[in-house]
């Protein structure tokens, strides 16, 4: 059978032994060339036995055009492509015309066959270990980065696949926003990004798990966060440096920094974590130390029903969340002052908790109150997700 359609094949076609191989990829192992030149072999025996001359490799296949002879020259091309560049893995894929690969299903067609396999995989492959032999890097379906060759036009892209790393992040002054901001010469972000992008020599993008508010700080063991790090140049980089260099601002800090896949990048970031807060609040009636430890008491475990707050309404969908307090604490401070420690979900929004917000928030420390109260002073404490 295989040396029947091999026959009608070479008959109608000029092919080479990849090209032969290939027909019957899926038979057997080896190179599709070892097949090719196994299948051509044992075909001019028959043939010769039956008083036939050989068929033997052309000297242009009339479907490839011979570009297996090119890998060679294109391995090289590659590694002076990546000349700068910092990788251990890679992958290659390859374009190749449209007359080619319709070439090859019409073949297909034509001879029934089943057993083929399209002349671009073989062409990677093929490509991707003689880059491995002279290059010593590591052929991976989740590369570092992605060779696209044009076998033809020997026209080669680079495609640098990010770098990801997790930390948290410690902000020890007010005034910081945690992304850029008008009116703000830095953020958290452009702290942290500064020295990731020097480092790793590409574009850096700061995701917060969650966020503070400008005049917030950020305290405890810090606010999960990741960086996605586009086109690094250099991959070998040693994240205790950078920490050094971010904590040396004096305003943010980084700590556990370490390098982490697309998919735990993602999942920090969509992770909803309970929060613990340190609330200034202010009550311009006044407060006894009673009022103070009543409202500590109600607020505890209680389900809040809270409207997107007036002063966001236009960065949020206009809806109402449902948050938990779990726990509160109250220590008075003066006639006017007490601080409310709590633990709630994350996305409850503090300061419109204890304000009220016009009663967008409900229940809040000021309905509870029966007196106006606001938040002077917020801290987050500490981001509980261990
Ligand atoms: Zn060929």
């Amino acid at each position: 059978m295989i040396l029947e359609t091999a026959e009608k094949a070479l008959e109608r076609h000029e092919l080479c032994n990849h090209c032969l191989g290939r027909l019957f990829a899926r038979l057997g192992k080896g190179t599709n060339e070892e097949r090719g030149k196994a299948i051509r072999f044992s075909l001019n025996m028959e043939r010769s036995a039956r008083g036939l001359n050989p068929i033997e490799e052309p000297e242009e296949c009339g479907l490839c055009h011979n570009v297996f002879e090119k890998i060679p020259k294109l391995a090289k091309f590659m590694e002076n492509a990546a000349d700068d560049l910092e990788f251990e893995t890679f992958l290659v894929g390859s374009r190749f015309p449209e007359e080619i690969v319709e070439g090859e299903k019409a073949l297909w067609e034509e001879l029934g066959v089943e057993t083929g396999e399209p002349i671009n995989r073989e062409f990677n492959r093929e490509l991707g270990k003689a880059f491995g032999r002279i290059s010593g890097k590591e052929a991976s379906t989740s590369p570092d980065v992605v060779f696209i060759v044009e076998p033809f036009s020997e026209k080669i892209e680079i495609q640098i696949n990010p770098v990801y790393v997790y930390g948290r992040y410690r902000k020890l002054v007010r005034g910081i926003p945690q992304t850029p901001l008008p009116g703000f010469d830095e953020s958290v972000a452009s702290i942290i990004c500064r020295a990731f992008s020097r480092a790793f020599e590409g574009k850096c993008v700061f995701k917060g798990a969650g966020r503070e508010d400008v005049d917030v700080r950020m305290l405890g063991s810090g606010r999960p966060f990741v960086v996605e790090v586009k086109r690094p140049r250099r991959r070998k980089v040693e994240l205790g440096r950078i920490a050094e260099e971010i904590n040396a601002s004096g305003k943010v800090e980084v700590l556990n920094l370490h390098f982490v896949s697309p998919k735990e990048a993602e999942e920090v970031l969509t992770k909803n974590h309970r929060k613990e807060y340190l609330a200034l609040v202010l009550v311009e009636e006044g407060i006894s130390p009673e009022e103070a430890e009543n409202v500590a008491r109600k607020l505890s475990g209680l389900k809040i029903h809270q409207r997107t707050p007036w002063r966001v309404r236009k960065a949020r969908a206009d809806k109402v969340r449902v948050k938990r307090v779990y726990k509160a604490e109250a220590r008075w401070i003066d006639e006017r002052h007490f601080e409310l420690r709590l633990v709630t979900d994350g996305g409850l929004y503090i300061k419109e908790l204890v304000s009220g917000d016009k009663g967008r928030t409900k229940p809040s420390v000021t309905e509870l109150l029966g007196k106006g109260a606001w938040c002077e002073r917020l801290d987050v404490l500490n981001i509980l997700d261990e």
